[in-house]
Order: structure tokens, then sequence, then C-alpha cells
């Protein structure tokens, strides 16, 4: 359905757990989350009836994030219940790759079309630096993993200034393979809101180190490169230098069910104990005020009343 700025909204991120086995400098504090209550959570079957009562407004496009989506308990039940909602054409999956060894065969099965991602850096000491607990050994198994059970995969970086501004080996990862590298800019939301300016790069500045690639075009959000002759692309996502909220269709839904018609904005409106007309009708008047933009770009502050791993970015 469209929203009061006819913005034709078809997009829902999924939040299924704040928690995460990783604790990236920008999103997670050291000490983790505090685990929310269980009976606060939208259990296995209220996020397939939040997906469906979406679907049924124009939603056709759902991602599952977190936190970590694959430490969520029921998450394979959750993906086969959204699969077969009828007008879900793509379910897709965010994810640090810790799990996806052990789950990608029966996310693959239960109808998960594609999955993206998370790696900022192929450096070990870098990585154990960004993330405090991960290793590149792992996050490389998830990739092999994803690529063997969803073919072409899209792997998220987010850029740090001083720590991970050297990208060479991550677009060299799209020499032989289907995969695109998705360099994302900083946005200053939780952990991070207060990080000092020179950590915020932009993307185009990055890039630029690397001359080699040339400009194919725009996908979506995606500023979309490729180095001649090599198989995979890399994308830039600018949150911080471009202004996407004109052309916005995403919704996004936290795990304990609220809500947010925009990323940066503190509102949040309750869904949990809902159901049926009335929980349709709820999701239908928080498209239709959706607001028309945030100003997190001018303002270098998100209004968001949570950080990004109790949204799901
Ligand atoms: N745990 C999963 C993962 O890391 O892919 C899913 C949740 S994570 C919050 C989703 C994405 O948000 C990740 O790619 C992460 O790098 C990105 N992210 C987290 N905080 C961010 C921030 N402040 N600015 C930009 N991207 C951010
Ligand atoms: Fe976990 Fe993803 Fe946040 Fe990193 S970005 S702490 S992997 S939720």
């Amino acid at each position: 359905m469209k929203d009061d700025f006819g913005r034709n909204i078809r997009y829902l991120r999924l939040s299924v757990t704040d928690l995460c086995q990783m604790r990236c400098l920008y999103c997670m504090p050291a000490e983790g989350v505090q685990k929310l209550e269980h009976d606060s959570i939208l259990t296995v079957e209220e996020c397939i009836e939040v997906c469906r009562v979406c679907a049924e407004l124009g939603v056709n496009k759902i991602r599952l994030t977190g936190g970590e989506p694959l430490v969520r308990r029921g998450i394979v039940d959750i993906c086969r219940g959204i699969a077969r909602i009828p007008g879900v054409e793509e379910l897709c999956i965010t994810t640090n790759g810790l799990l996806l060894p052990k789950y990608a065969a029966d996310l693959k099965a239960a109808g998960v079309t594609r999955v993206n991602l998370s790696l900022d850096t192929l450096d070990p000491e870098k990585l154990r630096r960004i993330t405090r607990t991960g290793n590149v050994t792992d996050v490389l198994a998830g990739l092999e993993a994803a690529e063997k059970y969803f073919g072409h995969t899209k792997i998220n970086s987010v850029l740090i200034g001083g720590i991970n501004d050297d990208i060479t080996d991550m677009v060299a990862l799209t020499r032989d393979r289907d995969i695109e590298v998705r360099f994302i800019e900083l946005m200053p939301i939780g952990e991070c809101s207060d990080w000092p300016e020179e950590r915020f790069v932009s993307a185009e500045a990055i890039l630029k180190r690397v001359p080699q690639l040339e400009y194919i075009g725009d996908k979506g959000v995606s500023m979309l490169y490729q180095v001649p002759g090599w198989k995979g692309r890399v994308g830039l996502i600018r949150p911080m230098s471009h202004k996407f909220c004109s052309a916005c269709d995403r919704i996004r839904i936290t795990a304990d069910g609220k809500l947010k018609p925009c990323l940066h904005s503190a509102t949040e409106i309750p869904l949990k104990g809902l159901h049926g007309e009335e929980l349709k009708n709820t999701v239908a008047s928080a498209i239709k005020a959706k607001p028309q933009s945030h100003l997190m770009d001018e303002t270098h502050h998100s209004d968001s009343l949570r950080g990004m791993s109790g949204i799901g970015g």
C-alpha cells in the first residue's frame, strides 16, 4: 500500500532477536544487550502472522535480521512459515555468517531466497578488534556456505575511518567470485552516535583509492562498480552522503513487535498482542503515517530510541 507521500511500501525488515554472538563496536555494547523478557518477543507464530498481514497490505519482500537472526530459536520454522505466505516473493536474511555452515541447507529448503553476509575486513586482527569476538576463518566458512546454497551473495561491509578503510583486499574478493561487496557508510546511531567525525568516512572517498573500479550503474540504494573483467561487483551504500527518503519503500518491526515506520525516528507502534483485523488496521495506519524524511544526514544525529542491534539495520 501507499503511504501519505505516495511511496509504495513493499519491503519489511523483521528483527527476530536482539541477541548476537558478536559485539561489533558500532552496534553492541561490550557486555552485550540485556535479554528481552521471553513474553515480550514475538513468538514464531506472531512473526509469521505479522508478515502475512504486511503481505496482504502489499509487502512482497521480507528480510529477517537482528541481533543475529540465526541465534533465534525456531528460525527455520519462521522462514518456512513466511515463505509460504502468498505474495512474498523474496525472503532474505542478513547474518554475520557464523551459523550458516550449520543452517544454510535448512534455510534454503525452508524457502529463503538469499542471504547477505556482514564482513567488515579480511584482516584477522582488525576483524577481532571490530567484532570483539569474531574471527575471519569462521565468517569465511559462512560465506562459502552462502555461496554453495544461495549462489550470488552480497557482503555488507561497514566502513570505519582509520580502522578498515583500506578496502583493497575486500574488493579483491570480487575477482573470481559471484559476490557483491557493498561498502556502507557508518551511521551515528546507538553505540557509535557520539564517535568522532573521522570515523565516519564517505564511501565515495574510500572508493577513489581503488582507481581500477568502473561505475556500471545504480541498483536500488546501491551504486554499482566493477573491476573490468572481474566476476563480482562492488556496491556503495551512502546513507550519510545521500538521502534516500523519497524512494524509501521499507518498514521495520523489532523483535518485541514495535513497528518503526522510519529507521531514524523515535516513533514505534506496538503490535504485540494484536491479531486479525486489529493488527492489519494498526499496520496500515502506521504505513500511512510514515514520516516524509529524517534529518540524520544533516544533524548527524538519529532520533531512534534503539541502536542497530535492537532494530536490525
Ligand atoms: N547480525 C546480523 C549482521 O551483522 O549481518 C544482522 C543484524 S546487523 C544490525 C545488520 C547490519 O547493520 C550489518 O551489516 C551491520 O554491519 C549494519 N550496521 C550496524 N550498525 C550500523 C551503523 N551504525 N551504521 C551502518 N550500518 C550498521
Ligand atoms: Fe551482531 Fe550484526 Fe550487530 Fe555485529 S552488526 S554485533 S554481528 S547484530
